[in-house]
């Protein structure tokens, strides 16, 4: 349960002293619904308050605080505000204006003839400068007046200051919490306590110190959750799995080549951990091509001569599916007993293959997330492989735990190249296994970059590769975004390259298409019966022609980097020297200059990814940008690169000392958890 001194925070945004319906409502558009959802939402920038005794157009549209003499005063009526015009030290005139305010009042507050200190922003009105509602000062109220103002996003019908007001009124309940980080580190960086943190980036003081600091917080929550998960794993029992060896080898002489040494390496780490009672969490990261296939084929296998199951997870209908032939090919007439199950699989086949699966006389089953519905039963799951699948979280995982008898091993399997910083935000939690080298005889992929005027060149250079017998990848562009526009260009493309290659030459591929009609295509061209395979991103992961040598990205500069990266590595997967075309517009800027260079020099997938993080957000490099568990509210992509290893070792120092979230510094932890709602991570803390 929430400790009761975070109450007042996660209380409805109602609670606070002057919020009504139509200010929850206009609240409500920016996802503020609780006091700490106002919060967390920090203003963008600050403007500077102007302190001035002279008035001009420039100051337009700021806050100024100005001496100010009251020279007349105009009632108000009906809709017409009272109006005091008053003069600065320059001798302009402005006017100030209140609605529904006497003139009795107005005479109070600026007697005339008499100099006040004036708060306000400054707008212009008809030919006049003018002040709404502005604050007239006491004498000593002036030096106390912040010198900046935060602006806030706003929404329709919100202004700032109505969001500053309500804003001061939730700070106003911050609780003092006990502190988590250690003290060492708020000195050494200067570090505000959380709750002064949190008041001075409301008032956009204290700079990089105090942001910092709220960003390690958060980052912090998240190592620590992470780590929680991994625990609460471990000291569930797994099964050793070791197995004798006997399919292993048998697959060995299979194959007409030998491991690389470091599908070898990355194999014993493997093994080393399916050998230990505690289940395995392993991420497996290798560039496209690395052959992960193998290395997961292996730990399978390992599963198997322990008379135990395994399954491998694929993200689509055609990608397990070409995992299974992938499978099937390598193991020939091996005696496993492999089999495949989608979503698309149905009725008496289907009946057959559970029925097999809970009867023990299936050992592997690769498949889409079907093979993880509620009536699919395994005999005895020992292992779990999943491939490239960012968002196999928590729950996926404790839905596994249902699947099998014991907490099955999990291997994780991903070619997007993913620098250490991200590695320990989303997979914190797992170790991680690196396949740094590409089978021996691969020719690296010559990329080139093309300009426009090239085109029709490059049209004749893909007709003659087609005419001898090769294939090819044609990747249309992003269309801002909008899967229509892809489609259509794709469409487009297609069209035209049907027309100067032959209408049976050229298959299209879009993400519209029905999987059936997407995978028809595939085939034919995996079979060599389409030269060309025009297609938008959905050919991105794991399609494996190696006869396809060539791979053309028109509007390549609209690509992410990651992306051109996991495109190119659909080409040079045979022994032929593959070419990868980067079509680029006519205009490009900078950096996309400088993306596509990088992308000509070289094809280390790691530095791609680490210049990729410096260009773009965190959450894109995986994808789409996360939501739920992993999204990060108040750190961005930079701080977390820098903050993620401190909070990493600190988070493994609060949980390893005294077993757990022991001590003070351990107990504000624990609310640290409750405060960025990381509430699962403490469950599991009781229950171990
Ligand atoms: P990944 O999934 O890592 O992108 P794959 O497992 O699909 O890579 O392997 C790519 C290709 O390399 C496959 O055709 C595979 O048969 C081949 N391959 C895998 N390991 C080796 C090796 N040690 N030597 C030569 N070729 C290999
Ligand atoms: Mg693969």
């Amino acid at each position: 349960m929430r400790p009761a001194i975070l109450n007042p925070l996660f209380a409805e945004i109602q609670s606070l002293e002057g919020v009504g319906p139509a200010l929850v409502r206009q609240l409500a558009r920016l996802k503020i619904g609780r006091v700490i959802d106002l919060l967390w939402h920090l203003p963008v920038m600050a403007i500077e308050r102007v302190v001035t005794d002279r008035l001009d157009e420039s100051l337009v549209g700021r806050p100024v605080v100005a001496t100010l003499t009251a020279v007349s005063h105009e009632e108000g009526y009906g809709r017409r505000p009272l109006r005091v015009m008053a003069r600065d030290g320059g001798g302009t005139v402005i006017e100030l204006v209140w609605f529904g305010q006497t003139g009795a009042w107005a005479r109070r507050l600026m007697p005339i003839g008499e100099a006040k200190t004036v708060s306000g922003k400054l707008d212009r009105f008809g030919m006049s400068l003018r002040m709404s509602h502005p604050d007239v000062l006491a004498p000593g109220q002036a030096a106390r007046l912040p010198l900046r103002e935060p602006v806030y996003g706003l929404t329709e019908g919100l202004t700032n200051r109505r969001l500053a007001g309500v804003v001061t009124a939730a700070l106003k309940r911050l609780p003092a919490l006990g502190e988590w980080v250690e003290p060492s580190v708020m000195t050494a960086r200067g570090w505000p306590a959380w709750a002064d943190a949190l008041r001075a980036a409301h008032a956009m003081e204290g700079g990089e110190a105090v942001r910092a600091r709220l960003a390690y917080d958060e980052i912090l929550a998240n190592q620590l959750a992470l780590l929680l998960v991994r625990r609460d794993t471990r000291m569930r029992r797994g099964r050793a799995l070791v197995g004798d060896g006997r399919l292993r080898d048998m697959l060995a002489a299979r194959l007409p080549f030998s491991l690389t040494a470091a599908q070898a390496r990355v194999g014993e780490e493997i093994a080393g951990d399916m050998a230990q009672a505690t289940p395995m969490l392993r991420l497996l990261q290798g560039d496209v091509g690395s052959g992960k296939t193998l290395v997961a084929l292996m730990a399978m296998l390992r599963a198997v001569e322990a008379g135990a199951q395994a399954c491998l997870l694929a993200p689509t209908e055609i990608l397990a599916r070409q995992h299974a032939d992938t499978l099937a090919r390598m193991l020939g007439d091996m005696p496993v007993r492999l089999a495949v199950l989608t979503g698309r699989d149905k009725g008496r086949g289907r009946k057959e293959l559970l029925s097999a699966l809970a009867a023990g006389e299936v050992d592997i089953l690769v498949g889409t997330h079907a093979i993880f519905q509620d009536e699919v039963v395994y005999h005895d799951l020992a292992l779990v492989v999943v491939d490239e699948q960012h968002r196999f979280g928590v729950a996926q995982r404790l839905m596994l735990t249902a699947k099998a008898r014991t907490h099955p091993h999990l291997l994780a399997m991903t070619a997007t190249p993913i620098p250490r910083t991200l590695e320990l935000t989303n997979f914190g939690e797992m170790d991680a296994s690196r396949i740094d080298e590409l089978p021996p005889g691969r020719q690296p992929i010559e990329t080139r970059v093309m300009g426009p005027e090239r085109f029709e060149a490059l049209v004749e250079g893909l007709a003659r590769h087609v005419a001898g017998g090769g294939q090819a990848y044609w990747v249309c562009p992003l269309v801002s975004g909008s899967e229509e526009g892809d489609e259509a260009a794709a469409e487009g493309r297609a069209a035209f390259l049907r027309g100067a290659l032959g209408d049976d030459r050229v298959g299209l591929v879009h993400g519209r298409m029905k999987p059936a009609a997407k995978d028809a295509v595939m085939a034919e061209f995996a079979a060599g019966r389409l030269s060309v395979l025009v297609a938008t991103t959905v050919i991105e992961v794991g399609v494996d022609v190696p006869n396809a040598t060539l791979m053309v990205v028109e509007a390549a500069e609209r690509f992410g980097l990651a992306q051109l990266h996991q495109l190119r590595g659909r080409v040079g997967r045979g022994p032929g020297k593959s070419v990868c075309v980067l079509l680029r517009g006519d205009e490009l800027s900078e950096t996309a200059r400088a993306r596509l260079a990088l992308m000509r020099e070289t094809n280390d997938g790691f530095r791609i990814a680490e210049a990729d993080l410096k260009l773009r957000g965190s959450g894109e490099i995986l994808g789409t940008r996360q939501s739920g568990d992993a999204a990060l509210r108040l750190a961005d992509a930079e701080q977390v690169a820098q903050l993620v290893g401190m909070a990493h070792d600190d988070a493994r120092l609060l949980l390893d000392r005294d077993g757990g979230l022991e001590g003070p510094r351990g107990a504000a932890a624990r609310v640290l958890l409750y405060l960025f709602e990381r509430d699962a991570g403490v469950a599991l803390l009781r229950s171990g």
